[in-house]
């Protein structure tokens, strides 16, 4: 199959959007101005289910929707499309809209870039000792844009490829020198949508003996969601799969790092005979998610998506919190929320589906579970604790916050027991482990 992208131009031609009001297309339109939209002919005709829109969750996943903005920033810009604003003033509006949607949440731009020879490393985030993130410069874009994303910054070109990959390629350079990084994993945009060759560019330099440190290749990629085609009739799909084969007879680990919002996404054809190729290279497909309001916002579409994972021979690994940017007031659901959510979804599968952890934040200071909730000495209180932290050590430390039932994030949270701070705030603390 042939892929076809759609853009901000197509929301007028588009036929199936004729199922939509003037006034719901409109809106389309409108919020399609300040975030990036993108959409290609799989989604469009095989993962929408277009009797359901606009409440069908696929079409929410990809289309946008008058909430996403604030109804001061809607009014602004529908204003400005409907009276034919100068294309200046509009470009200045759309701008300072973006500059109030917490684009860089978690200092994203400013943190976790490495130091080689006292030069920051292009397209690098080291955060966490074992694990080097890798953002390969043609890697950043993707088949269709989620309406959540966290990137939405870089594909409307306000961090313009500041996270990826420089020509002289120097992340080989510092991997070199970081014999405690077992996992690369290369993540955008979406890696996948780089030619394989491309791809090899990078992967295949990491297979000689030098790197023999790294003992796993992830790739992060929804591409088994929004364009399956990739590994069955594009025309280097099975250069493709050779190149993962070759990772394995390496004998490191593969772990395709898999993508999905919703158990609809599994039930095509094309994913399911896309699945199956790429676990015949002997690649794993490890499976993350958010948890999203108007999208998975149910135990049942939990439990669901778990199990049909296992059923295909997946490994369910995380549940997120959507992160605190963009739309993310459309988004968003309270932690005592995503709580039960994740609880009941977890409760109704079997140990083999329970590999996932959740709900987690992607935190400033790590990745922070929400263990539970309970009664500590007549105090409500959330339990968390951090799956993987900026300091080793504060891993699965248990910590308590106060009972909150509207906290969204780790920074509505405030310590349980007359505490000041938490643990990993302390001076103490940070002394202590040094
Ligand atoms: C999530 C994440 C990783 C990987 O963490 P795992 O728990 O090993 O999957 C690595 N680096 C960053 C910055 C991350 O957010
Ligand atoms: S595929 Fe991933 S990076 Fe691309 S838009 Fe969706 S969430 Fe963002």
């Amino acid at each position: 199959m042939k892929m076809r992208f759609y853009g901000l131009r197509d929301l007028d031609k588009l036929p199936q959007l004729g199922k939509l009001s003037p006034d719901e297309r409109f809106a389309l339109k409108v919020v399609a101005h300040v975030l990036p939209f993108r959409a290609n002919n799989y989604v469009v005709d095989e993962l929408i289910d277009w009797d359901a829109v606009p409440d069908d969750p696929l079409f929410r996943l990809t289309f946008y929707q008058r909430e996403m903005l604030s109804p001061y920033q809607f009014r602004q810009v529908a204003d400005a499309l409907k009276r034919d604003a100068p294309a200046a003033e509009l470009r200045g509006l759309v701008q300072r809209i973006r500059g109030d949607m917490n684009p860089h949440p978690s200092g994203q731009v400013t943190q976790n870039v490495p130091l080689l020879d006292e030069e920051p490393v292009p397209g690098v985030q080291h955060k966490y000792r074992e694990t080097v993130l890798v953002f390969p410069s043609k890697g950043q874009t993707c088949f269709s844009y989620c309406t959540f994303c966290f990137r939405w910054p870089q594909f409307v070109g306000m961090d313009d490829l500041k996270f990826s990959t420089d020509q002289a390629r120097r992340f080989v350079g510092y991997l070199r020198r970081q014999p405690q990084v077992t996992d690369v994993l290369l993540t955008g945009g979406d890696p996948m949508i780089m030619r394989a060759d491309n791809l090899a560019s990078y992967i295949e330099p990491l297979l000689e003996p030098e790197f023999d440190h790294v003992r796993t290749i992830r790739i992060g990629s929804k591409v088994l969601g929004f364009w399956p085609h990739r590994f069955l009739t594009d025309k280097d799909a099975d250069e493709m799969l050779r190149l993962f084969e070759k990772v394995v007879a390496s004998g490191k680990h593969l772990a395709f790092m898999s993508h999905f919002n919703h158990w609809r996404e599994l039930g095509t054809d094309a994913v399911r005979r896309a699945i199956r190729r790429v676990l015949g290279t002997g690649a794993q497909i490890r499976v993350q998610a958010p948890l999203l309001r108007h999208i998975n916002d149910s135990a049942d579409v939990w439990a669901r998506l778990w199990q049909e994972q296992v059923e295909l021979g997946m490994i369910p690994y995380y549940m997120f919190v959507e992160r605190d940017t963009g739309p993310r007031a459309y988004f968003e659901l309270p932690l005592a929320q995503a709580l039960d959510i994740f609880r009941n979804a977890y409760s109704q599968v079997s140990g083999l589906a329970r590999t996932v952890r959740g709900p987690v934040m992607s935190a400033a200071p790590g990745k922070v579970q929400v263990d539970g909730v309970t009664r500590i000495g007549g105090q409500r209180v959330f339990q968390l604790s951090f799956l993987q932290g900026r300091n080793p050590d504060w891993v699965r430390r248990p910590f308590f916050a106060k009972y909150d039932e509207y906290a969204t994030w780790l920074s509505d949270l405030k310590p349980a027991f007359g505490e000041s701070r938490f643990f990993y705030e302390s001076d103490e603390f940070v002394r202590h482990v040094a």
